[in-house]
């Protein structure tokens, strides 16, 4: 086995968006750290932020009515968590702008492109609920563009194949321009592929991080497998940030932390209804979402998705559950999930199973359907739709993360959550919504609690500033609309985003 060691080295396991956007924040903050990228694959970015992967929707609080409760009796919705939403998401656009100005991304139009979101609901008990969400909204400067409509030429000027053929029925639905789509996988492989140019730093696919193990006087001993030469290495780190995406469940167990004892995993798989039939995805341009079916966790909320990647434009519709015991799509194995089953985990695994009987016959359920059964599901958001158009791909493992304390609570948690060794010599990700729109503000937790001294002071402020220009200011509040639009322009006009642009 090689060693190398140099003390200040800092080591990212994996190649997703949440790795990307730490190891570029990092070198942006400070250009002197010296940065390793592991990714076990033999390209980068191959799992949940692969654009094919997940919807690429950049949550932004806009469509997604998961993020908003029922209706309170008093007829309203309580808005609250969209509104924030909105607002990580903004620290989102607001680095990405960066990376565009300052180089690191030739053409935001390889990552992101504009489109709108819309909430589609029927029976008259959605459109009420609907309506009452949507005068919450648009009360809003965040949501002040967005518009609420029952009258089908309406919808159907937003959303053509939402209205043709259907029955006559109640219906209702929001629009917002100003929606996005995301291809995660190219913005995280563009992020790596500036850092892998940066001093001091590189970025190695097919290196599997095969154990961890802390150093006698602080950090850790980081070993590697190359799958192409088969040899293994070993890297003292100062600090790792393990976001393997499914795989850190099991890299956390190898690492033997406190914080991470009674930690387990549960692995949902995915598929996608995918359309590349000009004659039905030139008449659509927009991220529908609808309401959770039945049984379905929040995350299974259909939706009929505009998709732009590598430059083609497809239609995508679901996600269908699976159930699997894989944690990772490419790199995982089907004996991930029993190889996670540890003694301190077992009870809460156990218990948590035996509480979510319906959840789990669920996911058999969505796994086994026919496609004619799929069908009918898509029909309900686009009627016409012909069997010949579709055809049924795969999408990403979510591993939700069961904890100790969960076991009265339920088995899936939507929740991602940063978990640091008390030493803050590791930090890693857990859960997964919601998700790769929300990555930089995630990825700003882990800098704030493992590199405090980056952020520190008016120095501080202003180096982050200057990446994140609206880091530190608070848009929420009613009285900062007008600040709002000044800081959130640029960043939009950078990405192509701004509707002279898109038009
Ligand atoms: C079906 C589905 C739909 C989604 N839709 C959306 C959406 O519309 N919008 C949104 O914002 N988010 C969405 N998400 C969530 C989003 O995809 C994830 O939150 C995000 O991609 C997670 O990024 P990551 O970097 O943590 O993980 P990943 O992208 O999975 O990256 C982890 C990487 O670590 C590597 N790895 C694992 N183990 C090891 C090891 N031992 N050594 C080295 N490398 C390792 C893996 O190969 C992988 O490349 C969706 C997710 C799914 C599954």
């Amino acid at each position: 086995m090689s060693e190398s060691s140099s003390p200040t080295e800092i080591v990212i396991i994996g190649s997703g968006i949440m790795s990307a956007t730490l190891a570029v924040l990092l070198k942006q903050l400070d250009p002197t750290k010296r940065i390793t990228v592991y990714e076990a694959a033999e390209e980068l970015s191959p799992e949940a932020s692969h654009g094919w992967h997940n919807a690429g929707t950049g949550h932004a609080g806009i469509c997604e009515l998961s993020d908003t409760p029922d209706l309170e009796t008093d007829g309203t919705v309580d808005v609250t968590k969209a509104i924030d939403i909105f607002a990580e998401f903004e620290q989102s656009l607001q680095f990405w702008a960066h990376a565009v100005h300052s180089g690191i991304i030739k053409d935001p139009g390889t990552f992101i492109q504009p489109v709108p979101h819309v909430s589609f609901v029927r029976t008259a008990e959605q459109v009420a609920y609907l309506k009452a969400r949507y005068e919450g909204l648009a009360a809003h400067h965040f949501f002040s563009s967005m518009a609420f409509s029952t009258d089908r030429s309406k919808i159907d000027a937003w959303a053509p194949l939402l209205t043709e053929s259907r029955d006559d029925e109640p219906i209702g639905a929001t629009h917002m321009t100003g929606g996005t789509d995301v291809n995660f996988g190219s913005l995280s492989r563009q992020l790596l592929d500036w850092l892998g140019r940066q001093d001091g730093c590189s970025v190695k696919t097919s290196h599997r991080v095969t154990d961890l193990k802390r150093r006698p006087n602080g950090g850790w001993n980081v070993t590697t497998r190359n799958s192409i030469s088969k040899q293994r290495s070993s890297r003292a780190a100062s600090f790792v940030f393990v976001g393997a995406g499914g795989g850190s469940i099991l890299l956390l167990q190898k690492a033997g932390l406190p914080e991470a004892s009674g930690l387990g995993g549960f692995p949902i798989g995915g598929q996608w209804l995918v359309c590349d039939n000009p004659k039905v995805t030139d008449r659509h341009q927009a991220k529908v979402y609808g309401q959770a079916l039945g049984a379905a966790p929040t995350m299974a909320v259909p939706h009929l998705d505009t998709r732009i990647i590598d430059g083609q434009r497809k239609l995508l519709f679901g996600p269908f559950a699976a159930w699997t015991t894989k944690f990772l799509h490419q790199e995982g194995r089907w004996t991930d999930l029993p190889a996670s089953i540890k003694p301190h985990n077992l009870g809460t695994l156990l218990k948590i199973g035996a509480t979510n009987l319906d959840l789990i016959r669920y996911l058999l359920q969505q796994g086994t359907q026919s496609m004619a059964a799929r069908m009918r599901v898509l029909q309900e958001f686009y009627p016409g739709a012909k069997q010949e158009d579709w055809k049924l791909i795969d999408a990403g493992i979510r591993v939700q993360a069961i904890k100790k304390t969960d076991g009265e609570a339920g088995i899936v948690h939507y929740g991602t959550e940063v978990l640091t060794s008390a030493d803050r010599s590791m930090s890693a990700l857990l859960g997964a919504s919601p998700g790769a729109s929300t990555s930089v503000h995630i990825i700003l937790e882990v800098i704030r609690t493992s590199f405090p001294q980056l952020l520190k002071g008016d120095a501080g402020l202003a180096r982050i500033q200057s990446i994140i220009p609206t880091y530190g200011i608070d848009l929420v509040a009613p009285s900062q609309s007008d600040r709002f639009s000044a800081l959130a322009a640029p960043a939009r006009d950078a990405l192509g985003l701004t509707p002279t642009q898109s038009a």
